[in-house]
Order: C-alpha cells, then structure tokens, then sequence
C-alpha cells in the first residue's frame, strides 16, 4: 500500500535524476580531497551560501556539532534556543562532544529576541562561562517552520559582532526560509558565520547536509568530522544526489508551502483542532487536538488505517509536513480523512 507520508520531509526519496546522477557520478577518496562529485557539491553551496568554503557531512546533526565543537572550547557556554534542535534532538551531544553549557533563551515561536540574547551574554568575569556561540535555527523545526525575519537576524549578528561572538545558524530547511522571504539564501547566511544545511530533507537527497564558512572555519571543521567517523571515500556518490538536489530543488518549495497553508487552513476548520496559522509560513503544520479527545498517537493510528502517516506521541500536538511527494489531491485526501474520523 502507498501511504500518504506527512511524518517529515526526511522520509522524501530520491527523483529519477538522482538516480541516474548517483548511478553515473564521478568518484574518488574524499579523505584525499579526490573526489570530484564532493568537491564540486561543496563549491556549489559555498557559492549558494556566500561564503568561502563547505564541507559535506553524514546528517544535520554531525553538521550541527561539528560547528559547536569548531567554534567552541569545552568549558565554554553556548547561547540557545529553548526548543531547538541542537538542545532538544542531538541526544545531548554538546555536552558531551564539545564539552559546553548551554544557556537556553525562549523565544516565541522559536525566534528569540536579540535583547534577550544580549542580556545572555556573559560579562567577563573569573567566576563565569565564556560565551562563546549564539546558534539560531532558520527554519524553526519545533515551532512549525517558522522564519527569522530578516531584521531580527541583522541585529541578532550586529550584537554578536559587537561582543566579537560567532553565530551558527542551524539551517536545516533555510531554502525554506529563502524561498518564504523570496529572497537568495546567501541574503540570509550572510547573518551568520557558519550555516548547517540538509539535502536530505525537502530537497530530497538521501543522504547528507553541508556545514559553510569561512576558509579556516572549515579546515579546522573537517578534522572533527574526520575524528566522528565523518570521512567518508566515495561519497561523491552521495553528491551526485545533492548536486541535483542543489540545481533542481530548491527553486520548488513554494509549492510545498501552499500545500501546507492548504492543509492548515482545511485542518483549522475541523471542529476540536486548533492551529495557529501565524506560524504556517512553509512547509509544516502544527496541530493541537486537545478538542478531539485523543493523544497524537491514536489519532496517527487511525489515519494510519486510512493510509496517511504523521507521527504520534502522548501529547496533543500532531505535525504535518509537506514535501516533493505529497500532491494536493493527497492534501485534500488528508482533510478528508481527519474529518471522517469525527
Ligand atoms: C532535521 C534537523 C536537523 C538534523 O538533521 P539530521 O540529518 O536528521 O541529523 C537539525 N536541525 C533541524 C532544525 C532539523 O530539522
């Protein structure tokens, strides 16, 4: 049975031309730096990114911990967000790979206030952590996809400058961001020293994101992939996926976004579900189904037998995402279904 997969858009498999990409790449030992399919994936986002240099990494999160650990001295303290990534899903790895403290600010709707940021700032003092990273995540994961807008993330870094602080910016879905503000995503990385991306969500590669910085930033970056089991040899197998994934499908997610502003809008008018549409910017929808009387795992087993997918918990919050293989018709077919279960 083919389900309609709304769980996340991790679950995305690879499109024909990956397939043929992956099956005709060019490779060679990326220890080495001999494999042309990676190096040219790495100039591509580097250039994308506008920074000086990139690094392919197995996952979000090896990229994501790379940064901390590149950025950081153990000891150090490191500014978060309460319900981000980094703190909430990277199975504490900061603590126990980079060796640092986290100060965790919450924001609203994932977006912290750059007042709340500077007042976390450490002042210099024998008794005190040094602050040494402040990490935004663009899009917000948790907070339903939300987007840092533009002028927060500008005095977000002028404070971090000012207090000669680096920012990481854990930018998982940040084509999504780009493709909400309609703006080219170096117009966003451009705020931020370092930046983690996924190809191997909405963009559909199977495996793989891309951290980016500075020259140096990234030299340094790469022995700690190495010293995580990161290098791999012919990679550029995975490349080829990404190269694509870089060409073809970053340019598509707005129809992912009106899939979801779809989804929520006919979700919202279901009796007993609540949804907050100001956070339904791109390609997630959170719901609330405390009105329906049921956690979020007996309301995916139910559609489950329907033939749609979401993940469950035993919370009242159930996520949807859309992506490259969810149609409207499925969309439709997912409203429909939630409305028979009443
Ligand atoms: C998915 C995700 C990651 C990590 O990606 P993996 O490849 O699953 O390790 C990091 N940050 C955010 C915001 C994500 O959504």
């Amino acid at each position: 049975m083919k389900y309609i997969d709304l769980r996340s858009d991790t679950v995305t498999l690879p499109t024909k031309q990956m397939r043929d990409a992956i099956y005709n790449a060019q490779v060679g030992d990326d220890v080495y730096g001999e494999d042309p399919s990676i190096n040219r994936l790495e100039e591509m986002a580097a250039q994308m990114l506008g920074k000086e240099a990139a690094l392919f990494v197995t996952s979000g999160t090896q990229g994501n911990q790379i940064c901390v650990m590149t950025h950081t001295q153990p000891g150090d303290e490191v500014i978060l967000e309460e319900k981000s990534h980094i703190i909430t899903y990277e199975v504490g790895g900061i603590g126990r790979l980079a060796g640092v403290q986290a100060k965790l600010i919450a924001g609203k709707h994932g977006i912290m206030d750059p007042a709340d940021i500077e007042a976390a700032i450490r002042d210099e003092d024998i008794h005190l952590p040094k602050t040494s990273l402040i990490c935004l995540e663009n899009t917000h994961n948790r907070a339903g996809g939300t987007v840092i807008p533009l002028d927060i993330l500008k005095s977000t870094y002028e404070i971090a400058k000012r207090h000669d602080i680096p920012v990481h910016m854990d930018g998982a879905r940040i084509f999504n961001a780009a493709t909400y503000l309609n703006i080219p995503v170096k117009e966003i990385a451009k705020h931020a020293d370092s930046v983690m991306f996924c190809l191997s969500k909405g963009l559909c590669a199977p495996v793989g994101s891309v951290i980016v910085g500075t020259s140096d930033f990234i030299a340094r970056a790469r022995k700690f992939r190495k010293m995580l089991g990161g290098g791999m040899r012919q990679a550029g197998f995975l490349a080829a996926a990404g190269i694509v994934a870089l060409e073809k499908m970053t340019s598509r997610l707005a129809e992912d976004h009106e899939n979801a502003r779809f989804l929520a809008q006919g979700l919202s008018e279901i009796p007993g579900i609540t949804i907050d549409m100001d956070t339904v910017q791109t390609n997630i929808v959170i719901c609330d189904i405390s009105g329906l009387k049921m956690t979020a795992g007996e309301f995916a087993a139910k559609l489950y037998e329907k033939g749609i997918r979401v993940n469950g918990g035993s919370s009242p919050i159930v996520r949807f995402v859309t992506h490259y293989w969810i149609k409207r018709e499925d969309v439709e077919a997912t409203i429909e279904a939630v409305k028979s279960l009443l």
